[in-house]
């Protein structure tokens, strides 16, 4: 009948704010004051409606989540190559990103003057970035990364948001840190691609 619908779900809305009260009744005020609560009212068994109480608290945000993207390079404590750049300024990244916001600037050789594969700077315009993730997609050097930090608003776009290499770079183990089955995957890819590339140079 015409209108069943429409009270449905105006009855689903009025469970939700009546379940809200009757949480708030068993947990007091622990549910917006304790970790405990917070986890609750964030938890899948969590009922009725619940504000997130932002910036105080804030929500875990999924491993996948995607927002400016930074650079991956090795962590200080590295054997051989301590934050060494993954990136070979390749230039894919910058081509596919659709609102062109990466500019790369390439190394040369002081004495020959020829390219060597790193960059001398990297920019990304993050005003301009729609986080899409293309550039990570594209990268054959997991060289790229999209990151988890979202709180980067500030007053003065022209110096704080076209960030450079130095605001971009980040090192692996922050990588493995916010996304740490996608860090194991791309290692165990890396490791199987190097010994496919040795059992080839053996034949
Ligand atoms: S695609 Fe990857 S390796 Fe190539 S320039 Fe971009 S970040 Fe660097
Ligand atoms: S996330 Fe998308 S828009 Fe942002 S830099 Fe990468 S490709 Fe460009």
């Amino acid at each position: 009948m015409y209108g069943v619908g429409i009270l449905k779900g105006l009855g689903i809305t009025l469970k939700h704010f009546v379940d809200t009260y009757v949480d708030d009744f068993k947990w007091g005020i622990r549910r917006y004051t304790s970790d405990e609560g917070f986890t609750a009212r964030q938890g899948l068994e969590t009922e009725g409606l619940f504000t997130v109480q932002y910036p105080e608290e804030k929500i875990a945000v999924p491993e996948r989540f995607r927002f400016v993207p930074f650079l991956v390079v090795n962590d200080q404590d590295h054997a051989t190559e301590p934050d060494a750049d993954w990136c070979t300024s390749c230039g894919i990244c910058a081509k596919v990103c659709p609102p062109q916001c990466i500019w790369i600037i390439r190394s040369t050789d002081p004495d020959t003057g020829r390219p060597v594969p790193q960059p001398k700077d990297f920019f990304i315009d993050i005003d301009i970035c729609m986080n899409c993730g293309f550039c990570a997609e594209f990268c054959p050097f997991d060289a790229i990364k999209m990151d988890h930090d979202y709180e980067l608003s500030d007053y003065d776009r022209t110096s704080t948001h076209i960030y450079n290499h130095a605001k971009l770079a980040k090192p692996l183990s922050y990588w493995q840190m916010i996304a740490p089955s996608r860090a194991e995957q791309e290692r165990l890819s890396r490791e199987a691609d190097e010994a496919a590339k040795a059992a080839r140079k053996r034949k």
